[in-house]
């Protein structure tokens, strides 16, 4: 593999000397799209120059994805030595120390870490700048005391929690998800802000770590996903004692005394609600500030920088992936971005977004996973739909880790055309991965009964919904007699 070429250019503004580097590929944020996209630009042999001005690995790694896992983990422990009963085994309510789910949580980042550090991306030959990087004109970026001239330029520099214009709330101490995985201590009435997946994640988990908590959501939780199916989880939260008030809106808030009160309104009713503690989850702001995005001529607005089919900014040489480049805001999203940055860039492949192959998961308990269109989706699109659902409690496995709670519904196009699929139940993340490659596949139904599930397994549920086709199409009776009783006995 080539080295970078290093050059000693002319002081910069600064007066100090700085260090021209040239690239093949400049990538501005070391988090999942960015590491994505250094790793495999290095392992093709180009010069990649990676720049990050915080944590190696993003905001994944420290302040989301992972962590936040880490968090629901602890929390599942707790809750099933609460719920052995149902198993011949005593529950016990378990003695919880914030301190050392804060030593768990840490451990897990940091036994993942090394696959983001400098050191292996240095090992792959990636040169890594620890600086701001902004651009200073169209084809040039400065970080710290280097200058940075590359064929092509890749911003990955995700998004923040956003911190909405709540009155008082200046004077008020909150957390996000930059610091509530640095806390130590027993956060013993906590009101989230945002019941969206992030903020209903982090309430279960806490709840179930001993928390009492609230959630104000001025809309309803869960939105962008199926009424039918978050109904599931916002009937378990309600059971776990996680009380999510939904058309509420926050009106201001205010501290004193240890607590924190929070004015809302529901309608016309006014009533204050009161914790210790105050978490905002109210969504994410993309990282496009003090990037020089004018100078390079990259236009963005509040939702992100604006990007074409194939990820291209306005500017030709400069691509946007992940958080930054709004849509989606997910992991997955931002590594299927840098897989296509790299088929444009390095292969000149006419590689684009297809958002409706996109998978993503809720992480409470019961998991919510989605894939494709929504039923009120596909009727748009397609008109006459199906329509197959299969319940958990149908399941023999399920029955045996008593966990009987949801349902996969899957939407088909009359002729069989798979074009989407929501689960609410146990392992909904490993079970909706089934439909994601059939849809990606573009797969019809029949191939869905086409295999042998193990039994007992909750996939089964898959191909038991997948049968539901041929028992309500229009067939002949006696092919729907036959196909009904193998959706129950087969
Ligand atoms: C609590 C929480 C839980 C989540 N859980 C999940 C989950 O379970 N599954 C999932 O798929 N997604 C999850 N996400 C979303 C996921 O974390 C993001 O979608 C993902 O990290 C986006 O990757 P990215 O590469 O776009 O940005 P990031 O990972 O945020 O990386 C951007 C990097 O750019 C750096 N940077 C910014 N500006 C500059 C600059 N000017 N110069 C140099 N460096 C810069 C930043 O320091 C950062 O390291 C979660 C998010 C949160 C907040």
């Amino acid at each position: 593999m080539q080295e970078n070429s290093p050059q000693k250019a002319a002081p910069g503004a600064s007066g100090a000397e700085s260090e021209t580097i040239t690239a093949d590929i400049c990538v501005i944020g070391a988090g999942s799209g960015g590491l994505s996209v250094a790793a495999a630009a290095a392992a093709f042999g180009r010069k990649v120059v990676l720049i990050e001005r915080h944590k190696m690995g993003g905001d994944c790694l420290n302040y989301g994805c992972v962590p936040s896992k880490a968090m629901i983990a602890a929390g599942k422990r707790a809750h099933a030595m609460r719920t052995a009963a149902a198993f011949g085994i005593a529950g016990v309510d378990p003695e919880i120390n914030p301190r050392a789910v804060h030593d768990h949580v840490h451990g897990v980042i940091a036994a993942i870490a090394p696959n983001d550090s400098v050191e292996r991306f240095t090992g792959l030959g990636v040169r890594v700048v620890r600086a701001a990087a902004r651009f200073v004109d169209k084809a040039t970026v400065v970080a710290g005391e280097h200058r940075i001239k590359a064929r092509r330029f890749v911003i990955a520099t995700g998004s923040t929690p956003l911190v909405p214009p709540i009155p008082g709330l200046d004077s008020v101490p909150y957390l996000t998800n930059e610091t509530v995985f640095d806390n130590q201590e027993r956060l013993h009435d906590l009101i989230i802000i945002g019941a969206g997946p992030i903020g209903l994640e982090l309430a279960q988990a806490h709840s179930r770590l001993g928390s009492r908590v609230t959630v104000v959501e001025a809309a309803k939780a869960l939105s962008k996903d199926d009424p039918e199916l978050t109904k599931v989880v916002l009937e378990q939260l309600a059971a776990e004692g996680v009380n999510v008030r939904e058309g509420t809106k926050v009106e201001r808030v205010e501290a004193g005394l240890g607590r924190v009160r929070v004015h809302v309104a529901i309608g016309d009713k006014k009533d204050v609600i009161e914790g210790t503690h105050l978490l905002l989850a109210v969504g994410r702001k993309p990282t496009t500030a003090d990037l020089g995005l004018e100078a390079a001529g990259i236009r963005y607005d509040n939702k992100g920088i604006k990007v074409s089919a194939g990820l291209k900014t306005s500017n030709r040489r400069v691509f946007a992936i992940g958080d930054v480049a709004g849509g989606l805001q997910f992991t997955h999203v931002a590594n299927y971005h840098a897989g296509i940055v790299i088929r444009r860039a390095l292969f000149r492949l006419p590689a684009k977004v297809d958002t409706r192959i996109i998978p993503w998961v809720t992480f409470t308990d019961p998991e919510l996973a989605h894939v494709g269109l929504s039923e009120a989706e596909a009727t748009k699109v397609a008109g006459k739909i199906s329509v197959l659902r299969w319940p958990y409690h149908e399941n023999d496995r399920a029955q045996a880790e008593h966990e009987t709670a949801g349902h996969i519904k899957v939407v088909t196009a009359k002729n069989g055309q798979i074009l989407g699929a929501t689960i609410v139940g146990a392992q909904a993340g490993e079970l909706i991965q089934m439909w994601a490659l059939a849809i990606s596949q573009k797969m019809k139904i029949k191939a869905m009964i086409g295999w042998i599930s193990p039994y007992p397994t909750l996939s089964e549920i898959n191909k038991r919904a997948a049968y539901r086709y041929y028992a309500t199409a229009p067939s002949s009776p006696m092919v729907r007699k036959v196909i009904g009783f193998l959706a129950k006995f087969g």
